[in-house]
């Protein structure tokens, strides 16, 4: 895939834009007074493939946090400000590696001068995040709604506070619910800019809806070649907003490595409890730390049809009745009690080179 040539800004030592791998983002949600909560929330988000790690900084506590996740951490944080400015100088002097902060609602051109030139002095990138919620009331104005090209206006205009500063280290987001708009806004600021862009659908409600809301608009918009780290939004455990975007970067080739399971989706000639076998296979894969191996482990309803249609796994199973088969690209090597097939996949799955 041919990706979009943006400028390249370093977080933290993670590269956004140019050439670098799309990063993967997430967020923290719990108060960030509950430091250790935190501490242990960012560890876990980390070992799932959390590349870069957003805190929100509503005050001094958020400060505070900062300090505490770059002694405890090894991960690039950005500091997430509404309004106040002096919480993004706090933050900076706090050892912060990107800071989000929309420069047209931090007041007057000082205030944004002194935020522009603190940032430039230790490198560090901006990203103004602009959604459907925080379009100005002249550019809503114009538009009548938050449509793509008001997102992309808000946007530019945000962008141009801080050039006028001679600051250029600026990532744009243009978040909207509506997908089909986040699409269209994301495209077309694409065309109008080469500010690497931070890739996501906000407010996709809870893990079902927003796993396909962020599929499809993040997934249309990377298949444009457009985006250059990613974050999807969920009303849930943020872990799953990271697996979810890795997903998403794997199921576009962006992304390589890993295991990748194929399953049939069962018929009439299933015989076993093959859904309950592909769950617990995929659940020892991660248990067993076996989840980097560079593999596409199938796991098939039938011995007839089975080894043919996953004919490009590595390894596979396909299940009968009483005995299960084990194939490798799609030739049969055994067959096995069906009451052994997991332990048997996990077998192979640690032995395969
Ligand atoms: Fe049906 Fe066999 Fe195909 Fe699975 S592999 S869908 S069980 S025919």
């Amino acid at each position: 895939m041919q990706r979009r040539k943006s400028i390249q800004v370093d977080c933290g030592g993670v590269k956004i834009g140019g050439d670098a791998p799309i990063s993967v983002q997430s967020m923290l949600n719990i108060p960030p007074h509950r430091v250790e909560e935190n501490i242990a929330a960012a560890k876990k988000l980390k070992a799932a493939g959390c590349e870069i790690l957003r805190i929100a900084v509503p005050n001094e506590d958020g400060v505070k946090l900062i300090s505490a996740l770059k002694n405890s951490v090894d991960i690039p944080i950005v500091a997430d400000i509404h309004f106040d400015y002096r919480l993004a100088l706090a933050s900076v002097d706090a050892g912060v590696d990107k800071v989000r902060i929309n420069p047209g609602n931090i007041g007057d051109d000082d205030n944004v001068r002194r935020v522009a030139q603190a940032c430039k002095s230790r490198n560090i990138p901006i990203r103004i995040g602009v959604n459907s919620g925080s379009v100005s009331k002249q550019i809503l104005q114009k538009y009548g709604s938050p449509t793509p090209e008001a997102l992309v206006e808000s946007a530019l205009y945000h962008a141009s506070l801080l050039t006028k500063w001679d600051f250029n280290d600026i990532v744009l987001s243009l978040k909207s619910s509506n997908v089909v708009y986040a699409i269209e806004a994301y495209t077309l600021a694409a065309q109008q800019c080469d500010y690497p862009l931070h890739v996501g659908i906000t407010e996709t409600g809870t893990r079902n809806q927003g796993t396909i809301k962020s599929a499809v608009g993040i997934g249309a918009i990377l298949s444009k070649g457009i985006g250059d780290t990613i974050r999807v939004s969920l009303t849930d455990d943020p872990v799953y907003e990271v697996e979810t975007a890795i997903g998403i970067l794997k199921a576009l080739g962006l992304r390589r490595g890993g295991i990748n399971i194929i399953s049939c989706p069962t018929c009439g000639r299933t015989k076993s409890d093959l859904i309950g076998t592909v769950h617990k296979v995929e659940a020892a894969i991660k248990e067993q730390g076996l989840d980097n191996k560079p593999l596409t482990v199938a796991i098939m309803g039938c011995e007839v049809n089975g080894p043919g249609e996953a004919r490009e796994a590595d390894i596979g199973l396909a299940c009968g009745e009483k005995n299960a088969i084990i194939f490798k690209h799609g030739e049969k090597v055994r067959s096995i009690p069906i009451e052994d097939c997991i332990d048997e996949m996990i077998k192979e799955i640690k032995e395969y080179r």
